[in-house]
């Protein structure tokens, strides 16, 4: 079986890629797509299901041909997934009722603030989320509540749910001919209605956000066989095996397997693990406990998790909202230009604020600035924001976890900024190392498929090709490292109470 690959589906917020890895767990061909980002209102963001699904589709032809290869020399497929982004669809016809209410969406602002009447905390105990915008329950309930005659069809069990994961799967394994109708524990612990101990629905959570059962996918474990690809389909008869959220399928490729080992993403947003093993760890400091993988039958492995909203996505807004440059990576030039942010903050808190404040009504702001303040000193603040929010999650962590942490494993698209990973370095206090794979979360997810058909044995084979690229360390001499951390969080208390 060692001469067969495993593929990874990663449906990402931006884009679906698809990535064929060999045993080794070294790339061998990639295919990516872009989807539209649907903005139809402000706080409103959507995708487009059934363009997502296409997408899916042809980034899996490209990266098979890119390989020359065909589905008999796939061994498993795996499939990792923005997490909390919710669709609902008829299962009759399998048409989406509405566009796809993305994680960053925040129109169900009125919807979790009743919810909680007045406890933010409410479910905690149980979920081990506070209520907040990002997660899937109060998307359904602003769904049936909205889409015309969308109620009635749940009530009569036509209407079912999902996170992407789920949708892919549903389409790859036949959608309204026989497709199942699964998500795995992680998916699930992002939805504000699994427990997190019986890894099980919580009815009355449901029956709060009016949610019917009927509606809610089969929960399973993130790495067995949940079905094949259907005949017709590019993956005929091919082992889906694996699932993770995006963010757990990159602690399951950082090879995070022993308490207290951490990561932390830079992509859109960016999303700290650390792995509290078979211990539901509940957070004192704004973190969410969250389910970090479940092996077949083993017992779940549970994590704390720092998430941020925006981080990449303020690089987005600089080139799209503000044309300062072309493309991204260029925002690394434009903050060389000087040397430090010239007394520029900028707060990005476009979605209110995530960990550790769950503010749903703060707003963005770019405070400190004089006449002496240009171009460069706001890239610079604006690659230093992603810094500073990350070292208030670490903060965080240590505070809940009692861990110190030793070092720090990154990936995703903003680590190949050195600028960046240095300052991350200095404003931590530890080091920060870079593995040579990359791509950690479609690396995740294709280990955990593999793991479950026998092409890799298990967490040591993954240990085993995890290799290190690059290690900055801090320099930064400590009195200015809490001067500047010390002027972020005075910036942050600028963004409270912005919405009326
Ligand atoms: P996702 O998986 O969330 O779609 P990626 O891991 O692909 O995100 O990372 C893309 C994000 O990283 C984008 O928001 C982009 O603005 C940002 N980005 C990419 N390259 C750089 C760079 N060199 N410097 C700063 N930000 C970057």
């Amino acid at each position: 079986m060692n001469d067969k690959y495993v593929l990874a589906i990663d449906q990402g917020t931006t884009s679906s890629r698809a990535i064929v890895f060999d045993h080794k767990g070294t790339i061998v061909s990639v295919g990516q797509k872009e989807h539209e980002q649907i903005f139809p209102r402000a706080g409103w963001v959507e995708h487009d299901p059934k363009e997502i699904w296409a997408n899916v589709r042809s980034v899996v032809a490209d990266a098979l041909s890119k390989a020359e290869l065909n589905s008999g020399n796939i061994a498993a497929v795996g499939i990792t997934n923005q997490r909390e982004t919710t669709v609902v669809w008829d299962k009759n016809t399998g048409e989406p009722v509405y566009n796809a209410i993305v994680w960053q969406d925040t129109r169900t602002a009125k919807i979790v603030e009743e919810l909680g009447g007045g406890d933010q905390n409410k479910y905690k105990d149980r979920v081990g989320l506070p209520l907040a915008t990002y997660f899937c329950g109060p998307k359904v309930k602003w769904i049936l509540d909205n889409v015309d005659g969308a109620r009635e069809k749940a009530e009569a069990g036509d209407l079912v749910m999902g996170t992407m994961d789920t949708w892919v799967l549903w389409n790859m394994t036949g959608g309204t001919n026989g497709g199942i109708h699964v998500t795995d524990v992680t998916n699930a612990s992002r939805t504000m209605l699994m427990d997190l101990k019986t890894l099980d629905w919580d009815e009355e959570i449901a029956k709060d956000m009016t949610i019917p059962m009927s509606m809610l996918p089969e929960i399973k474990s993130s790495a067995e066989v949940y079905g094949d690809g259907r005949p017709q389909g590019m993956l005929p008869g091919v082992p889906i095996a694996g699932i993770l959220g995006d963010q757990q399928a990159a602690t399951f490729g950082q090879a995070c397997f022993e308490v207290g080992m951490a990561k932390n993403t830079y992509g859109t947003g960016n999303f700290m693990l650390i792995n509290t093993g078979e211990e539901v760890v509940p957070s004192e400091n704004g973190l969410l406990t969250t389910v970090c993988y479940k092996i077949g039958d083993k017992p779940a492995i549970y994590a704390l998790e720092g998430s941020i909203a925006v981080t990449g996505s303020l690089v987005q807004w600089l080139r799209d909202n503000l044309k300062m440059f072309d493309s991204a990576p260029e925002v690394e030039q434009l903050a060389a230009t000087v040397e430090d942010n010239g007394g520029a903050y900028f707060v990005p808190a476009f979605s209110g604020l995530f960990a550790p404040y769950w503010k749903a009504d703060a707003r963005g702001a770019l405070v400190g600035l004089t006449r002496y303040v240009n171009r460069g000193h706001i890239a610079r603040a604006v690659l230093e924001a992603t810094a500073f929010q990350t070292r208030e999650v670490l903060d965080a962590m240590e505070a809940d976890s009692g861990v110190e942490l030793a070092e720090l494993k990154v990936d995703g698209g903003m680590t190949a900024n050195e600028t960046l990973m240095q300052f991350q370095a200095d404003m931590l206090g530890v080091d920060v190392v870079r593995p040579v794979v990359a791509e950690t979360t479609a690396l995740g997810a294709a280990y955990a498929a593999g793991i479950a058909v026998g092409y890799w044995q298990g967490e040591q084979d993954v240990i085993d090709n995890w290799a290190e690229d690059k290690r900055w360390t801090p320099s930064m001499d400590e009195d200015e490292r809490e001067r500047l951390y010390r002027n972020w969080k005075k910036a942050v208390t600028r963004t409270f109470d912005w919405v009326d």
